[in-house]
């Protein structure tokens, strides 16, 4: 928690009316955030704060790459993120356990966690199938040498029998 203090938005003293807050994200980040999906990134991230009487609105463009690893390939390859999200956050408790699209701030949260809203909206982004993407003749831009070890040790698993004696340890707790 510690280490994302500067996402930590303080709401409770804001005045009525508009807050910018801008955030660089990059492969620090992610770390900090333990998401082993994701293996960097660099985004910039405009945030838009709207206090109102009852309730507050964010505006939140999250604009970059993240680096994913390929599922084929297992090299990183860069995936673009454009996202645009409007939060709505209300104060008390949720009276409503369906509404997912609101967040309930209770009395004694006095902070945003801009962190946590960043990192929701790009994990939704992620493809589930992750793989370079193809070049312009709609050839694939994975890493041939790595292709071709992934390749060489399929083979050499399929027809190494050596190793089958090992299958039939058993470990104990
Ligand atoms: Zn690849």
């Amino acid at each position: 928690m510690d280490k994302l203090i500067e996402y930590q938005i303080p709401h409770k003293g804001l005045s009525i009316g508009q807050h910018d807050y801008n955030f660089h994200v990059d492969d620090k980040f992610f770390v900090d955030k333990q998401v082993d999906t994701i293996n960097g990134g660099n985004l910039e991230v405009h945030f838009v704060l709207d206090k109102q009487s009852r309730l507050m609105q964010a505006d939140i463009s999250i604009i970059g790459t993240i680096a994913l690893i390929c599922d084929r390939c297992l090299d990183n390859f860069d995936y673009e993120i454009n996202i645009n999200h409007n939060q709505i956050f209300k104060f008390g408790i949720s009276s409503d356990i369906h509404n997912e699209d609101i967040i309930y701030l209770e009395e004694a949260n006095h902070f945003i966690d801009a962190s946590e809203l960043i990192m929701e909206n790009i994990l939704l982004q992620i493809p589930i199938k992750k793989v370079h993407p193809d070049d312009e003749d709609g050839n694939s831009t994975c890493k041939t040498e790595q292709l071709n070890l992934i390749d060489d040790y399929a083979k050499r698993e399929q027809t190494d029998s050596r190793w089958d004696v090992l299958k039939n340890i058993k470990f104990d707790d």
